[in-house]
């Protein structure tokens, strides 16, 4: 299959391509349009594969798109390319609203003209996978899961947007019969996660000896998935997933942001102690609470196990482990993301 990517410069993307191009033998086409979040050194290592390309394109430039389906002929077209992070959208909403929702309609319009003069095997073969979140569905109490029928209730500007493009994706195949399929997927963490999330921002600012921010009283539970099991989630939709359906991932994995901060100030001790013999734990501060923060997201992840067969591989621990290491060792990569204009300050609450 030809597959086109977007957003595969950014943390999830580059995940997935790199799963796409080792793991199968599938060619890609990795569109991005490198914004502060994408990072083409975190494909470095595939930049000469013969099944692999990379094409600087903003997903707001419809001409550009139109140009981008017309000479890769995409059978199936996962679709990432997002503004992604909820304390940027309240600092900055617009382009949220530009990438995430117009954006998305460029994809959707893009591809629906493509799909209109396909034929035979390469029309019934097509398939557009929309990537969401699990914010779309607001917040839960102590108790429940979200399905794929819980009603919608973003809260935030991020959620609002990607909600909008949730329904964008679905209204597209419901109208012009476009093959849609859309996944709601929980937090990921993992390698190559942009350092403004609270994964790469405790183990940083722990390194580097400041103090580690935990927004509120750190109450507020997250379902943690390793973004290893996200993309072999999403390629199994993509390649197993009913046209027309929409898939929930997670990773049965709820902790709350204090715990999960303590788990990886335990890791950190373990892996890299620091000088002084004490815990990195002692560096927790907590700050005031971002608005608007959501208590508790967590997900039923039952459909896509019993229907299409994917389980997470890494347990409650392991992937932590792996990112805490991974981390460690690529430190190259983040500090060249930090001698930017990102210095790991607090946004989102101005
Ligand atoms: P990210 O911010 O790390 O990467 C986003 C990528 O999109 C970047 O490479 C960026 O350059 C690119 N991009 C942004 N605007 C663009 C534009 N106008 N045109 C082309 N490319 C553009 O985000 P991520 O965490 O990898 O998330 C990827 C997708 O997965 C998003 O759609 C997000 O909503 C969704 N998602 C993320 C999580 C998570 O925990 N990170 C969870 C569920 C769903």
């Amino acid at each position: 299959m030809k597959i086109l990517v977007t957003g595969g410069a950014g943390f999830i993307g580059s995940n997935l391509v790199r799963m796409l191009i080792q793991d199968t033998e599938h060619t890609v086409l990795n569109i991005d349009a490198l914004t502060y979040a994408g990072n083409e050194q975190s494909l470095d290592d595939l930049a000469d594969h013969p099944r692999y390309t990379f094409d600087q394109v903003d997903i707001c430039n419809a001409d550009a798109l139109s140009e981008v389906f017309i000479n890769f002929q995409p059978d199936w077209v996962m679709h990432l390319a997002a503004e992604s992070h909820v304390d940027r959208s309240i600092d900055g909403p617009g382009a949220f609203m530009q990438t995430n929702v117009i954006g998305t309609f460029n994809m959707l319009q893009s591809a629906r003209t493509h799909f209109e003069q396909l034929k035979g095997n390469a029309k019934d073969d097509f398939k557009f996978l929309h990537v969401s979140t699990d914010e779309v569905y607001g917040s839960l109490g102590e108790e429940g899961l979200f399905s794929e029928t819980t009603p919608y209730d973003p809260h935030s500007p991020y959620s609002a947007s990607k909600a909008s493009s949730d329904h964008l994706a679905r209204a597209w195949a419901d109208t012009y019969g476009l093959p849609v399929l859309v996944t709601n997927c929980s937090n990921n963490y993992g390698p190559y996660q942009f350092p403004e999330k609270l994964i790469p921002v405790v183990i940083l600012k722990a390194l580097k000896g400041e103090s580690i921010p935990v927004y509120g009283r750190g109450e507020n539970i997250r379902d943690w998935l390793y973004v290893g099991d996200h993309a072999d989630a999403l390629y199994t939709v993509v390649s197993k997933g009913k046209v027309g359906e929409t898939y929930n991932i997670g990773g049965n994995n709820e902790r709350t942001n204090l715990d999960l901060v303590h788990l990886l100030c335990d890791l950190l001790d373990e892996l890299k102690a620091r000088a002084d013999g004490k815990s990195y734990a002692e560096q927790i501060t907590f700050v005031e609470d971002r608005p608007g923060h959501d208590l508790r997201y967590a997900i039923d992840a039952s459909k896509i196990k019993c229907e299409l067969g994917w389980n997470p591989k890494q347990d409650h621990t392991s992937g932590f482990r792996k990112t805490v290491q991974w981390y460690l060792s690529n430190s190259a990569w983040t500090q060249n993301i930090l001698s930017g204009d990102y210095k790991l300050e607090r946004l989102g609450n101005s």
